[in-house]
């Protein structure tokens, strides 16, 4: 028997009820395909706040370092302030644990109805590279009512620590905000590589990346360029496209099939991603995985969605596909494989009644999850 440590931080709202339901699923494949896992729970989110006002502390980082992944619900919650629990928690994991790659992969399944029509024999099966640490969430900015700005900024990053001084003002006065997005060669080099290497993993040849270099010269010329730098020296034998984002996104609602690996900065990648989980039926589908060479984290792409927490209404799927990336991450590609046939089965075949509410059905969540594991191994 195979043993791995999984960190699991539940968080708030639907966190832990979709959580819950995604450990049940491993559990259920690892029982089928030889593996055991030990979890390992984190208390932190809303209440933790509330109760000792520390979202995260060093030592928990450090247990969580010794195990395997991590899987996460969600965090955030109505009555604490916008971005405490956001910045406190998720983006200290991603930045803390270098978690280069989030990566959202979007599937259509058989039985659910989508907001587009796709020609006929085909499915959705794309995947959004973003990048996680750079362009414009290095979380540097400032406003000043004057006009003027004068700050020194300081940016901690594994690969790099970024600081500088901005001096800026305007003429006549005029009250502003300045935010700044900044990428780097090896930044670019690594998530690239990761995107073909994906790319080649699928069995396909190309990858397109989705910017604006003709709006935003100087941050996406150098993404443009970097990447194509990457491209033809590493990858001589495929194809990089580059596609607007604008255009991207209409294509993507035209002719949602067609896409693959496509490649964001961090702004666009949380953009599109989005459209995707849009397109293939739900949000309480789309998967996410923060990838990095450390440990990685494992969250459905959905919220904490407060308006349904309690109710059973959440749908546990994008939970469960998330926990069978990380599955495939850590080497149990034959157990999340499972996972992945087992929804595909079960939404294949089940009556509406036993599908998720969500999909408009009349199953809440653990009834939701309780037909995965039926589903594992049929
Ligand atoms: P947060 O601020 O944590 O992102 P939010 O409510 O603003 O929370 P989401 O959690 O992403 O944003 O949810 C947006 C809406 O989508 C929710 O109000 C909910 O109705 C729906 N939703 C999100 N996730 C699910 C899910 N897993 N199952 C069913 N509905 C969901």
């Amino acid at each position: 028997m195979r043993k791995h440590s999984i960190a699991v931080l539940p968080g708030d709202g639907i966190g832990p009820e979709v959580t819950g339901e995604a450990q049940k699923v491993v559990e259920a494949a690892g029982g089928r395909h030889g593996f055991e896992v030990e979890w390992v729970p984190f208390p932190f989110g809303a209440g933790y706040w509330k109760k000792h006002g520390e979202t995260l502390p060093d030592s928990a980082l450090e247990e969580m370092a010794q195990c395997k992944a991590l899987l996460l619900g969600a965090v955030g919650d109505p009555s604490v302030k916008p971005g405490v629990l956001e910045r406190g928690i998720l983006l200290r994991l991603r930045f803390h644990f270098d978690q280069y790659i989030n990566l959202r992969p979007a599937r259509s399944y058989p039985g659910i109805e989508l907001p587009v029509r796709l020609p006929e024999g085909k499915r959705i099966d794309s995947v959004v590279v973003r990048e996680n640490t750079e362009d414009f969430y290095m979380g540097v900015g400032m406003t000043s009512a004057s006009g003027e700005v004068e700050e020194a900024f300081e940016v901690r990053r594994e690969l790099y620590t970024l600081s500088g001084r901005v001096l800026a003002r305007t003429e006549p006065d005029e009250p502003l905000a300045l935010q700044m997005g900044a990428l780097t060669r090896r930044g670019v080099e690594r998530v690239t590589r990761y995107a073909f290497e994906l790319a080649r993993k699928r069995g396909e040849n190309t990858v397109t990346l989705s910017s604006k270099a003709n709006a935003v010269p100087f941050l996406y010329g150098f993404l443009d360029e970097e990447t194509k730098r990457v491209a033809a020296a590493e990858y001589p034998d495929m194809t990089l496209k580059v596609q607007n984002v604008d255009a991207m996104c209409y294509t993507l609602v035209c002719r949602p099939s067609d896409a693959g690996v496509i490649l964001c900065p961090n702004l666009f990648g949380d953009i599109v991603s989005d459209l995707q989980a849009a397109l293939i039926g739900g949000l309480g589908l789309a998967a996410g995985g923060n990838i990095g060479d450390g440990l990685s984290m494992f969250e459905p792409v959905h919220g904490t969605a407060p308006d349904i927490a309690g109710t059973g209404k959440a749908n546990p799927l994008g939970a469960i596909l998330s926990a069978a990336l990380m599955l495939e991450h850590i080497g149990e590609a034959e157990g999340a494989g499972s996972i992945q046939d087992a929804i595909e089965t079960y939404l294949e075949r089940a009556p509406i009644v036993d599908r998720p509410l969500e999909l408009g059905g009349g199953a809440v969540c653990s009834k939701v999850g309780d037909s995965v594991v039926r589903n594992i191994g049929v």
